[in-house]
């Protein structure tokens, strides 16, 4: 038996078992929690936990919230009514939500689908998995096919080769999409026969779930790096929970960490309504706070999306904060003449940008000589103008000063010919992780025909759409900003997630990131989003203080914290100002 079977099969599952391994005391609360929401956690993931109620104990051990939550909807995004096959959710006009498995490595308490994973009853056999392929099949606008569950990759190998090989024999579905938790639970489930058998079927792209730092271990960042090297492109997804990474510091290790292995931010949600999770929940405003720390951009490496789920089946909005200007980012070096290159040594800096394109080998490797840790970024014009430089050996080169993060500058489809095609597919089998930054040009490309078209044809060669900026000269700001953001409007939810990059503004050098506005109104309690389509949705906020019984008491505690703050906020002023 394979090691992570082993593992699997060691998970504890119920609380006898549980109250052996740890100091529980609520031993008969659990048990009822159990009851209705099943227990598993792995020994690898057990022992990652180092005290109670750490961020990776609230993750995984059962609370007895989560069955007297008065708050949440057993579905709440409405996955069983947008449902036409069962285990199939089709929302989007281009792409479809297949659940292959409800087994997962470890059950996070916070799980949207709470209603279903784990329970043996609802297990997912062949027949059903089939059927959602027949769908597939007979529905020729779908080109994307997410796979999730519970997680595929606890399915045994030959199954998920035989799924990967179905939907391969469809000619319309372009890309593969695999949503996986296993590299963070069970890391030791990534062998090389599996990415093996992944990158048989390519383009598939990977999208993990890490929520805390400290589950980047030597074993899955093995797991992550082994994904990498066979050519899959590996997103991350985050949810933003209370009490384990409800925190700016606590966010940017970890999507440093995430991207020093070669895995991009992806989406970062707001918790959903689910039934059983309310204690969960953050608030709306401390979460675009979080969001508005990670400043991706102004290391011109791919900014997450801050995403809330409507509530009710509305799909994915995104939320933008207000990206400030702030002061000069201590932890970004942008080399621009040989001086800079005195600052590298610096144990703060995580990003180095670099002037050089792909082929300055020398250059590249005295930089990385000077800082082994840091994140590099080359801007690459040579993959889209003289692709024919690129060779394999100059890949394995690259590899070698990993982390590397490499930009292409694609601006139109028909830029890409065979032999560009061929570099790119050398590279990426090589391991190397590629986006794209698209300059738009009145008159040639901006038109949302011609950049989606660009945009499904880079997720087809594996690259990962970062930003459109419009070219900085002509027409006024006003007039270019509308147009940007009207070409973001026509890609957000009528196509893959990963083919809407962020719309950045360049000024004097400086990046800067805006994006449409779905917030129609938000008060103290509640926000109001409007959905691709325009549809009009509610997400409330959390009531915060759980521990209250009484209505009123909850009200006198949240007010005299509130005071409590503003009266902080005023010494803190007055301090200030004198
Ligand atoms: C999240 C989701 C997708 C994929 O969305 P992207 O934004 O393309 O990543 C597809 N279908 C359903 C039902 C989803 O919830
Ligand atoms: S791994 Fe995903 S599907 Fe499984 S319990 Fe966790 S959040 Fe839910």
């Amino acid at each position: 038996m394979p090691e992570w079977e082993e593992l699997l099969k060691e998970s504890i599952t119920n609380s006898e078992r549980l109250a052996r391994n740890c100091n529980v005391v609520e031993k008969q609360e659990i048990r009822e929690v159990i009851r209705r929401y099943p227990l598993c956690i792995n020994k690898y993931y057990f022992n990652l936990i180092k005290e109670k109620n750490d961020p990776i104990w609230n993750q995984c051990i059962p609370h007895i919230n989560e069955i007297t939550d008065k708050h949440g909807l057993v579905d709440p995004l409405h996955e069983e009514e947008d449902s036409p096959v069962p285990g199939l959710t089709h929302r989007y006009p281009d792409r479809v939500l297949l659940l292959v498995s409800n087994r997962c490595a470890m059950y996070c308490r916070f799980c949207t689908r709470k209603r279903r994973v784990g329970d043996p009853f609802k297990a997912i056999f062949k027949e059903q998995t089939m059927k959602g392929i027949d769908y597939i099949r007979e529905h020729k606008e779908v080109r994307d096919v997410v796979l999730s569950g519970g997680d595929p990759l606890l399915l045994k190998d030959e199954r998920i080769e035989f799924i990967l090989k179905e939907l391969r024999k469809i000619e319309h579905v372009e890309i593969i999409r695999i949503g996986t938790k296993v590299p963070c639970t069970l890391p030791q489930r990534i062998t090389p026969e599996l990415c093996q058998i992944i990158s048989k079927y390519h383009p598939v792209f990977v999208n993990v779930h890490f929520n805390h730092p400290r589950e980047l271990t030597e074993e899955s960042k093995n797991a992550l790096k082994m994904l990498v090297d066979a050519g899959i492109p590996v997103g991350n997804q985050t949810v933003l929970l209370r009490d384990v990474n409800d925190n700016k510091e606590v966010m940017k290790e970890l999507t440093y960490g995430l991207m020093k292995t070669g895995v991009y931010p992806y989406y970062i949600y707001q918790a959903d309504l689910t039934k059983g999770t309310d204690h969960f929940r953050t608030k709306v405003k401390d979460s675009l706070e979080i969001i508005n720390n990670l400043r991706m951009f102004e290391a011109d490496l791919p900014t997450p999306y801050y995403i809330i789920d409507a509530p009710g089946g509305g799909g994915k909005i995104p939320l933008i904060p207000d990206y400030e200007k702030t002061n000069e980012n201590q932890e970004i070096v942008k080399i621009k003449s040989d001086e800079d290159i005195q600052k590298l040594k610096n144990k703060d800096v995580q990003v180095i940008i670099l002037k050089s394109d792909i082929d300055d080998l020398t250059k590249i490797a005295e930089v990385r000589a000077l800082n082994k840790e840091a994140i590099l970024v080359i801007n690459s014009k040579i993959i889209s103008e003289n692709p024919e430089k690129i060779t394999q050996e100059a890949c394995v080169e690259l590899k070698k000063n990993t982390p590397l993060f490499i930009n292409t500058c694609f601006n139109r489809a028909d830029q890409i010919n065979e032999t560009t095609e061929k570099a790119i597919a050398m590279m990426k089998d090589n391991g190397l992780v590629l986006c794209n930054n698209t300059t738009v040009y009145k008159g040639e490309n901006d038109n949302p025909i011609v950049i989606r078209e660009l945009m499904h044809k880079l997720l087809k060669l594996r690259i990962k759409p970062s930003y459109i900026a419009f070219d900085s000269n002509g027409n006024s700001v006003k007039t270019k900003t509308r147009n940007c953001m009207k070409l973001i409007k026509s890609l957000r939810g009528f196509t893959s997630g990963l083919a809407v990059p962020h719309f950045a503004i360049e000024n004097n050098g400086e990046k800067v990131i805006v994006g449409p506005n779905y917030v129609i109104d938000q008060d103290s309690d509640k926000i109001i989003l409007q959905n691709y389509a325009g549809k009009i949705y509610e997400y409330p906020e959390p009531i915060l203080d759980e521990s209250c019984n009484g209505n009123l008491d909850l009200i006198n505690t949240s007010a005299s914290k509130e005071t409590e703050i503003a009266e902080k906020q005023q010494a803190t002023a007055k301090i200030g100002g004198s």
